[in-house]
């Protein structure tokens, strides 16, 4: 194991296992389903109206045409998001946060939404959950300019970092779905809980969702599911379990799993 891998686990909180005498072995695969309840929410809790409340979609602002986004390429797409009006969110936002990264890159890290740090500076993953998923991704070899994407569910800010509700998140699909088409990534990881179950389609907790790996898309791209950086944050306890995650993603992408 090389010092800055063995850094970058430090920084994790996992104390790596160095032998005297030969090269660490791979984790054994975490094949087993993680059954511990996902108690803990990704984010605040959402008390405001639901959705069902929001102006009906005839009285929208000018929306950019479904038909039109999976045509679009990055340049096209990063202006079309730019200039979005498709939810409410818009209203609110100092700017979109588009996704971050290599066009070409085999890994695309798939959040929730950004937070106050990323509607500042425009890019996703910054501030303290940023440098610990920085922190992620160097301890498999990756950084945000080479072998990763990262991009969120939705691209501008909810209020008070509330949850995305199911229709903000249903307005703005078509633009993740065409960065997963334009970047034809080998593995998404989604971590945390909204991410996880916006790709999977389900309400499964992310507990249940860890452990395997899941497809998405008609190119069935492989999904392997943690936890998200800020609830790290919250639960240093939990760092262990996203190494293992983080090592079986790795094992799916190169066939060994
Ligand atoms: S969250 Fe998505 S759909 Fe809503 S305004 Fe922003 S870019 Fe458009």
């Amino acid at each position: 194991m090389d010092e800055i891998r063995i850094r970058y686990l430090r920084a994790l909180g996992v104390t790596p296992w160095v032998p005297r005498a030969a090269p660490a072995p791979a984790a054994a695969p975490d094949t087993a389903p993680d059954t511990a309840p996902d108690t803990a929410p990704d984010t605040a809790q959402d008390t405001a109206p639901t959705g069902s409340e929001s102006a009906p979609l005839e009285e929208r602002p000018p929306a950019a045409d479904d038909a039109a986004i999976p045509l679009m390429d990055w340049a096209e797409l990063r202006e079309t998001v730019a200039a979005c009006r498709r939810c409410e969110l818009h209203e609110g936002r100092t700017q979109a946060v588009f996704g971050v990264g290599h066009a070409q890159a085999d890994w695309l890290v798939i959040g929730e939404a950004p937070g106050a740090e990323e509607d500042r500076q425009g890019e996703p993953f910054v501030g303290r959950a940023g440098q610990l998923l920085d922190a992620m991704l160097a301890a498999l070899g990756l950084d945000r300019s080479t072998g990763a994407y990262i991009a969120n569910v939705l691209k501008c800010r909810p209020p008070g970092n509330r949850d995305p509700r199911p229709e903000e998140a249903a307005r703005c699909a078509p633009f993740l779905d065409r960065q997963i088409a334009l970047l034809q990534p080998r593995l998404i990881l989604a971590v945390g809980r909204i991410a996880a179950q916006r790709l999977l389609a389900t309400d499964a907790p992310l507990g249940r969702l860890r452990g395997r790996v899941h497809h998405y898309g008609p190119d069935r791209v492989p999904v392997v599911v943690t936890y998200h950086p800020a609830y790290l944050l919250r639960r240093p306890s939990e760092k262990g379990k996203v190494w293992r995650d983080l090592l079986y993603a790795q094992r799916q992408l190169r066939g060994d799993a």
